[in-house]
């Protein structure tokens, strides 16, 4: 499982990074919830266009590359990431549980429908072709929940899981949280990267200080190549 700082390494600003110039003046309520889309869908979009530009601006790393490396030597492999940005996906992994949604896709703000791409239209939003309501990113906003099929999924992967790796995530937002212990509690060998200390570090199995970008190629290297087996 993958949380913000993986991003962070390649440089994907945060919601708040992101907040700058006339951004800076709104607050999260105001650009991020089902209520703040429903009395201005422009400004809510326009905010999405903005981060959509600066993620644009930016490549996976090292460490989202050591994950695509990483599953083909296990093909069983699950990536369940936090983050909307498309850097796990741009470096080639696939098998991936998005927790938060994907911020370069749209779905409609009534009836779900993921859109076919980006629609060119002159209006922003565009709308839906379904049912003509709006389009909004497919993310998960404040007040939302996590998707259903997300989180049983990821559940699932945890509960078959031998190793659980969580990387580059604070370990302190639930349900999120939760699948490193529900992995260790059903003794998996649980290995966190971080660069701080979180409420997991002192019951992982392999607590690794530092960036996912030098770990996560470490531990690829290490499972190519186990140690004594040269
Ligand atoms: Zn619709």
């Amino acid at each position: 499982m993958t949380g913000s700082s993986i991003s962070a390494e390649s440089g994907v600003p945060t919601f708040r990074d992101a907040q700058t110039g006339l951004w800076a003046k709104y607050n999260a309520e105001e650009l991020a919830t089902p209520s703040a889309f429903a009395s201005n869908p422009t400004l809510v979009w326009d905010w999405y266009v903005w981060r959509r530009e600066l993620i644009g601006r930016t490549q996976p790393n090292a460490g989202h590359e050591a994950l695509v490396t990483l599953a083909k030597l296990k093909p069983g492999l699950v990536l369940i990431t936090q983050n909307v940005d498309g850097l796990h996906q741009r470096a080639g992994s696939t098998n991936i549980i998005e927790f938060h949604g994907r911020i370069d896709r749209d779905k409609c703000f009534s009836c779900n429908q993921i859109a076919p791409g980006t629609i060119e239209t002159a209006e922003q939003p565009p709308r839906c072709e379904a049912c003509g309501d709006r389009l909004r990113p497919d993310v998960i906003w404040f007040g939302e929940s996590i998707p259903p099929a997300a989180m049983e999924a990821a559940f699932r992967a945890t509960e078959d899981c031998d190793v659980f790796l969580s990387v580059s995530t604070s370990a302190l937002v639930y349900p999120a949280a939760g699948l490193a212990q529900a992995a260790a509690a059903r003794g998996a060998t649980v290995v966190e990267t971080n660069t701080n200390a979180t409420p997991l570090t002192a019951s992982a199995d392999y607590p690794l200080q530092g960036l996912a970008s030098f770990w996560l190629p470490a531990i690829a290297a290490s499972v190519a190549q186990p140690f004594g087996t040269s």
